[in-house]
């Protein structure tokens, strides 16, 4: 067990490594431990924030009111037509519903929409509580498919299933029987290209296509972010998959390797490094000599320009120590990079659902003494903040607070932000909200009151 982590809850020792003071293999992927009040969302949030962002779908919570109130508008994606996706309708189960079934109120709730709205899709998400009850969400669904001539497809995310990993699986399957191409429908292909893992949060898959225009790649379809029932059926034509999400996407992209012979590249849009590095992948895997060049030129134009701009808030933030704890490993590999770039370090990294392989990545970038840990809980990151003198987190929704509570500067990386953080436009962002809330006179006024228990240092 390394030094730092004695203490910890014991089941929790293989989750957590400090880089240079032990060579065991991190655990990770796996389901939380019991009673640790694990950050991870559940099962059911994992698949919703994978789908929501198909805009004119009908999202249907069934379950209790909560599940769906928790998760209404659940990412800041944005939409170029309906706003159907941003409402959160629920079944609203009560005791009666456990004790004597919800089909008959799901079937109403569905027959209720499909008059209301019109709509050509429904999600139908099982929660915790449908998994128990045991409805038959296939049969209602499928029943309901056939009275109304429109797809409702049941997404299978109850609770106990697994973690929020499961949660994206289900997605996945439910995101796989949309596009199936009907029986005797042969889709040709294109020279297009699938974007998986995008959820255009504050209009980043936008900014992703206009980089992808100017180098001459044809976008069939973002998974999700910004799509509609019609556009996700054109999926299985494109030639090439690019996933940013991995963590929510990487299933979906080898089920249609193997279903449609659609290869995968992995990317990453998040910093000046990893955002040039993505876009020449992408040109060398289309194989044009002309995107090439082209590629090349935007790379060289983007990075001049936004380097001028960081270059002033390296000197001013250079020194200082941010600790990450996001969803997926992608993201923290990428966030170690950009932090880089803007003259910080990181001293503590975890995520919620990172893979073996992803954990490996971050343990060669990551400076000796750093933490690295899975499935973390809130008393862990405090600790390690406070141990590692972290002056930043970056994290989501759920970490804000924390991060406040110790007097810590804190950057949202999760769905519900507002601004861009992807391509060398989100480069910049990135280092303008890093500086400003580092930077900020209000720790130091705040610990002068006695509020908090953060790090000194702030400038
Ligand atoms: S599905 Fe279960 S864990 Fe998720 S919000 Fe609903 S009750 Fe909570």
């Amino acid at each position: 067990m390394a030094e730092s982590n004695a203490g910890a809850i014991a089941e929790r020792d293989e989750f957590i490594v400090t880089k240079g003071k032990n060579k065991k293999q991190l655990k990770c992927d796996t389901d939380s431990s019991a009673g640790c009040v694990s950050q991870r969302a559940c099962v059911y949030c994992g698949a919703r924030v994978v789908l929501n962002p198909v805009t004119d779908a009908i999202h249907l919570v069934h379950g209790p009111i909560g599940c769906s109130s928790y998760t209404w508008d659940i990412r800041g994606s944005l939409s170029s037509g309906t706003e159907l996706y941003r409402n959160s309708f629920s079944t609203d189960l009560k005791e009666q519903d456990v004790i004597f079934g919800g089909g008959k109120k799901l079937a109403a709730a569905i027959d209720g929409l499909v008059e209301k709205y019109q709509a050509k899709l429904i999600f139908v998400y099982s929660t915790c509580i449908v998994g128990v009850i045991g409805d038959d969400l296939e049969a209602i669904c499928r029943a309901a498919s056939q009275k109304h001539t429109i797809e409702v497809i049941p997404v299978e995310s109850s609770g106990f299933i697994g973690n929020k990993s499961a949660g994206y699986r289900a997605a996945g399957d439910s995101l796989l029987r949309l596009i199936k191409p009907a029986d005797q429908v042969v889709m040709t292909k294109s020279d297009s290209i699938n974007y998986l893992g995008d959820f255009n949060l504050a209009g980043e898959a936008w900014i992703i296509h206009n980089y992808l225009r100017e180098m001459g790649v044809e976008i069939n379809v973002t998974f999700t972010g910004d799509s509609t029932y019609e556009t996700l059926k054109l999926a299985p034509k494109a030639k090439l998959n690019i996933i940013q999400c991995a963590g929510s996407m990487i299933y979906m992209a080898g089920k249609m390797e193997e279903l449609y012979n659609i290869p995968y590249v992995q990317i990453s849009f998040l910093g000046i490094e990893d955002t040039a590095t993505s876009l020449r992948k992408i040109a060398a895997a289309m194989g044009d000599e002309v995107m090439i060049r082209k590629t090349e030129e935007l790379i060289v134009r983007e990075t001049n320009r936004v380097e001028a701009i960081i270059k002033g808030y390296r000197e001013k933030l250079q020194g200082k120590k941010a600790a990450i704890y996001v969803g997926g490993g992608f993201k923290a590999i990428s966030l170690v990079k950009q932090f880089r770039e803007i003259g910080i370090d990181v001293v503590m990294i975890g995520t919620q659902t990172g893979r073996e392989e992803e954990y490996d990545t971050i343990n060669n970038l990551v400076d000796d003494g750093t933490v690295i840990l899975d499935d973390a809980n809130p008393a862990e990151l405090e600790r390690f903040m406070m141990e590692k003198g972290a002056n930043l987190l970056v994290g989501g929704v759920k970490e804000r607070p924390l991060a406040y509570k110790l007097g810590v500067a804190f950057i949202d990386h999760n769905h519900d932000r507002k601004h861009p953080l992807s391509g060398f436009e989100g480069a910049v962002n990135f280092a303008e909200e890093v500086y400003s809330t580092v930077c900020s006179p209000v720790w130091n006024s705040l610990r002068g009151k006695g509020i908090g228990k953060g790090v000194t240092d702030h400038v």
